[in-house]
């Protein structure tokens, strides 16, 4: 396949300046939060900031693993802020959220890699506001089965953990993380009888056959809800987008995917695991 780095014509990003978009800011920063969107320079920012909506990442905003396609900054993080369950609960209040995605950096370093203070946040969340819906798109807890049920007993309506590629790939893209584990994960999640959603992402040099074993093997593991989207390099530093699929290419395999038996799929250059989010619940 030949690389490229070149965004294609499909790819139309919205301007950031909106109403809501300032608003989500000032909510954001006036609660000392951190969010994906900005941690993981997500192209979609605009539209989905200007549509009100925001992932939060809690636990800091540097993470212990360095995996070759994530902007997010890697290193040796500081404790994580006790206050962080609450603050993040009352932002959520002053944003009016139906649905709220959190997301987390890894968190190798803590004995419980932060599961305590997931399922904190998950508490304070639901104590402060009544109707809003939950998505935990969480890291893999090393596989740790105790530490995922902190989250599962935290009962969010939605817990999501990313394959992110394809099996063969995995090695060389996610640093310390591995395909079985991840299904593995995923397996603990739909076991338990919550809605088990995972996602990954095109163009990193996969195989169409990959593509469908990992739509199987995601399926096999009990996730009804799936994203696919476009890898696109954050930077120069990171990994180069080996292939630019088209619109009608994601078209393709949201039909598969459909015809596997998933309930929900998201598929499009444009896709992210918290993409339209609301609309997966
Ligand atoms: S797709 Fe997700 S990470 Fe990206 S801007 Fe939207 S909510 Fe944030």
């Amino acid at each position: 396949m030949e690389k490229t780095s070149r965004l294609p014509s499909w790819f139309k990003m919205q301007r950031a300046a909106g109403e809501n978009y300032i608003a989500v800011k000032k909510t954001v920063e006036s609660y000392g939060l951190n969010t994906i969107c900005v941690s993981g320079r997500c192209p979609n920012i605009g539209e989905c900031w200007n549509a009100g909506s925001a992932t939060f990442m809690i636990l800091g905003d540097i993470c212990t693993r360095a995996c070759r396609f994530c902007a997010t900054k890697t290193g040796r993080p500081s404790a994580p802020d006790a206050d962080e369950p609450l603050h993040l609960a009352e932002a959520v209040d002053e944003l009016n959220l139906k649905h709220c995605v959190i997301t987390s950096v890894d968190r190798d370093d803590l004995y419980d890699r932060g599961a305590g203070h997931w399922a904190e946040t998950v508490k304070q969340v639901k104590k402060i506001n009544g109707n809003v819906t939950i998505e935990c798109l969480i890291p893999d807890f090393d596989g740790k089965t105790s530490l995922i049920r902190k989250i599962i007993e935290a009962k969010p309506e939605i817990i999501s953990h990313n394959i992110e590629t394809v099996r063969r790939l995995t090695p060389q893209i996610r640093t310390k993380a591995d395909y079985d584990r991840s299904l593995g994960v995923l397996n603990l999640i739909s076991q338990a009888g919550i809605t088990a959603k995972s996602g990954f992402m095109l163009g990193l040099g996969e195989t169409g056959e990959e593509i469908l074993q990992t739509i199987n093997d995601i399926f096999n593991s009990g996730c009804t809800i799936l994203t696919i989207g476009q890898y696109l390099q954050p930077s120069f530093a990171h990994m180069e987008a080996v292939k630019y699929y088209t619109p009608d290419e994601f078209d393709e395999y949201r039909n598969i995917a459909l015809n596997t038996g998933f309930r929900f799929v998201e598929s499009s250059p444009h896709a992210r695991s918290s993409y339209h989010a609301v609309r997966h619940v």
